[in-house]
């Protein structure tokens, strides 16, 4: 079998795609219009109170985290009996999605985007983790047909160009979707061994188009559907007839991912592939000090197989100034890593790329700014 390779995306990668047009956690209310409709008032309003910040005001904006808001709002939740709450909740996951969808349509899509180039690069066993809510990348791997195809029973000769590859996998094997295919027959039988012989697509936290049935009692409770209406249309579960909630989960609530059944089979299934994985790339993703799960999932590598671990992130390189020689590694945050791989960072196995472009040209930090000296004297 060829190498097992496992790709690890973080909002770095969205934003280098998108030439900086999708926002970083801490950039989510900053020039965004959505703040003064109407409609988002009930979020708003939950900001002003639990944080005291206005987002509405058109005054310079403090830093705010999105991630720390949904992080309090979901401890609230869970332990206060206010049920103004939840349509606070539902509310925020609307401004989410809405906010990552108008600004995805803005994104030029072009062939030589870093996503059209990276999923063209990837082989069918390569299996690919992000942490990203947007959908940018789901849509160059063929989301809109696959969905069509099997949603709305449209063929779409486009979803052919799809098959067998990562998106469509995780619509076959992880899905709600897999239930209305020929594959959910003959499934079942317990698996003596983790064959890892397909690639698959997994969004670790959720995704702006995942709707599921929130009643607990329905038989369709455990299934996660990605949907080709992403803004703020309102979908029925077919079995109950209930209201469907769209899944986003804010990064630092661990035990969240077991209460999905599709997340928990998410982050089961990328801990199975990090398991055999060969080579690991991480693509802007920082891992935050809180992010204890995310750390878990990498530690499942299994340090005497894994051939290389390559980092792609600006982040790399310390000493931005225009002087070339000031350049060097930026050992703080690269440790963050070779210690989880029990690699040395200096290590040959890894690599460090300051772009995507790069690491496709295999251009790394040392290549590129010359600094093979300074690493070696470490
Ligand atoms: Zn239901």
């Amino acid at each position: 079998m060829a190498d097992k390779r496992v790709f690890v995306l973080g909002a770095g990668a969205s934003i280098s795609h998108s030439k900086n047009i999708s926002p970083n956690i801490e950039s989510f209310f900053i020039k965004n219009d959505l703040t003064k409709t109407k409609k988002y008032q009930i979020i708003c309003a939950h900001i002003k109170d639990t944080f005291d910040i206005d987002i509405q005001s058109s005054k310079r904006m403090p830093k705010i985290n999105i991630e720390k808001i949904f992080t309090q709002l979901e401890l609230d939740i869970e332990n206060s009996q206010n049920p103004d709450l939840l349509a606070v909740k539902s509310n925020f996951l609307q401004f989410i999605q809405e906010t990552l969808t108008n600004l995805e349509s803005t994104v030029p899509l072009t062939n030589n985007s870093d996503y059209s180039l990276f999923y063209e690069k990837l082989e069918k066993t390569d299996t690919v983790m992000t942490f990203n809510w947007d959908i940018m990348l789901d849509d160059e791997m063929g989301r809109k047909p696959i969905l069509e195809h099997y949603l709305l029973q449209r063929s779409n000769p486009k979803q052919e160009l799809h098959k067998d590859k990562q998106y469509y996998n995780f619509i076959l094997y992880l899905s709600g979707i897999r239930g209305m295919t020929w594959n959910a027959f003959g499934q079942g039988k317990p698996l003596l061994k983790w064959r890892g012989d397909q690639g698959y697509y997994l969004k670790m936290h959720g995704s702006v188009d995942w709707k599921y049935c929130d009643n607990d009692i329905c038989k369709s409770s455990t299934n996660v559907f990605p949907v080709l209406e992403v803004n703020g249309e309102h979908h029925i579960c077919s079995e109950c007839y209930e209201e469907m909630k769209p899944l986003l989960l804010p990064p630092v609530l661990n035990k969240q991912y077991r209460r999905y059944s599709l997340i928990r089979k998410i982050w089961n299934a990328a801990a199975r592939e990090m398991e055999i994985a060969d080579e690991i790339v991480i693509w802007g993703y920082s891992l935050p000090p809180t992010d204890f799960y995310s750390e878990w999932l990498l530690r499942q590598a299994n340090k005497s197989k894994i051939k290389s671990v390559s980092l792609i992130d600006p982040k790399v390189l310390k000493g931005l100034s225009r002087e070339k020689s000031n350049r060097t590694i930026n050992t703080t945050f690269v440790r963050k890593f070779s210690d989880i791989f029990q690699l040395d960072f200096w290590s040959p196995k890894l690599k460090y790329y300051e772009n995507f472009e790069d690491y496709l040209n295999n251009i790394t930090i040392e290549d590129k700014w010359g600094i093979q000296d300074t690493r070696s004297k470490r």
